[in-house]
């Protein structure tokens, strides 16, 4: 696997892929690497004949300072990781070569509605910074297939928002969330849970997977209800657990049993605050292949 650091290497080697007619297929991530990350290189590499995967904690997408400092780096677990799962290039940047002239939120991007809902109003500029930095990577990488995963829902339909703006051609694939034994999501930030706190977090999976045995037609309070009982009960403090459409994201309270939907989930055990969720019926995605969980 290649590993490099500045934009001008990267394109070389992606032109003389590109020249020799290789699909590329791209992962971003954020390192602290764990098989949900290995499971978007997996889906990549049939269709690519190259799979670029990059490593980049963005300072502008953290709208908590403390959240960026305590953000897991793993770096040689990863690169092993990376490798093994067969990815043939690590794009690795430092900060100034994504932001040559600072990461200060100045850029906007018109993301409509879906920065109003779930992590909007919780993470204020998250998903300018999401924005800001795939917008970098992307014009770098150029990829013809990007991979993310369906963990970061909304994050999945700002990212294609985003590529609408760009109007670039790169297909988008939201890839199903890889799930610990007992429910509980993979996530980077999994790792900063005490062990006393570690069983109790498989309540959010619980929760979801609650509302969607449960999902009856007609009014959704009660089930919310139920649901988020689940989760103070284990001794989570909820920022949101809601229905919405799968689509739009636009909050449902009464189901008419046919429209496609999702719950989301953010809550915090102790200081760490994890988000899951659940689509609850099949979505057909125009512009990425959603699987069911
Ligand atoms: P991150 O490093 O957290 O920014 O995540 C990088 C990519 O991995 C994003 O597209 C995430 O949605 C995806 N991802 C994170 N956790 C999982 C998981 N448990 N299963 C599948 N994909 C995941």
């Amino acid at each position: 696997m290649l590993i490099i650091k500045k934009a001008g290497a990267l394109a070389a080697v992606l032109n003389d892929r590109r020249g020799q007619g290789y699909s590329i297929g791209f992962v971003p991530t954020m390192g602290a690497l764990h098989p949900g990350h290995r499971s978007l290189i997996e889906a990549a590499r049939l269709p690519n004949q190259f799979i670029a995967a990059s490593i980049f904690v963005n300072p502008a997408q953290f709208n908590d300072p403390a959240d960026f400092e305590k953000y897991p780096v793993t770096i040689e677990k990863d690169i092993e990781m990376l490798e093994y799962a067969g990815c043939d290039l690590l794009f690795l940047p430092a900060v100034a070569d994504i932001y040559p002239d600072g990461w200060k939120n100045d850029q906007h991007y018109d993301l409509g509605f879906l920065e109003t809902v779930f992590e909007g109003p919780f993470r204020p500029g998250h998903f300018q910074g999401v924005c800001q930095v795939m917008e970098r990577l992307l014009r770098m990488v150029a990829p013809d297939h990007l991979y993310m995963g369906q963990k970061d829902y909304q994050q999945c339909m700002v990212v294609s928002r985003l590529l609408e703006l760009m109007e670039s051609s790169c297909v988008l694939h939201t890839c199903p969330t890889l799930r610990e034994k007992d429910g509980l999501a993979m996530s980077s930030r999994n790792m900063r849970l005490s062990p006393a706190d570690r069983p109790a977090a498989t309540a959010i999976f619980e929760a979801l997977s609650l509302i969607r045995a449960k999902l009856q037609p007609g009014e959704l309070a009660t089930l919310l209800a139920e649901a988020k009982e689940i989760l103070t009960r284990n001794g989570f403090r909820i920022d949101y657990l809601n229905i919405a459409d799968a689509r739009s994201l636009a909050p449902v309270e009464y189901w008419d049993g046919k429209q496609s939907l999702v719950a989301l989930a953010a809550a915090f055990m102790h200081e760490v605050r994890l988000i899951d969720n659940m689509l609850i019926n099949p979505v057909p995605q125009p512009n990425a292949s959603l699987a069911v969980i």
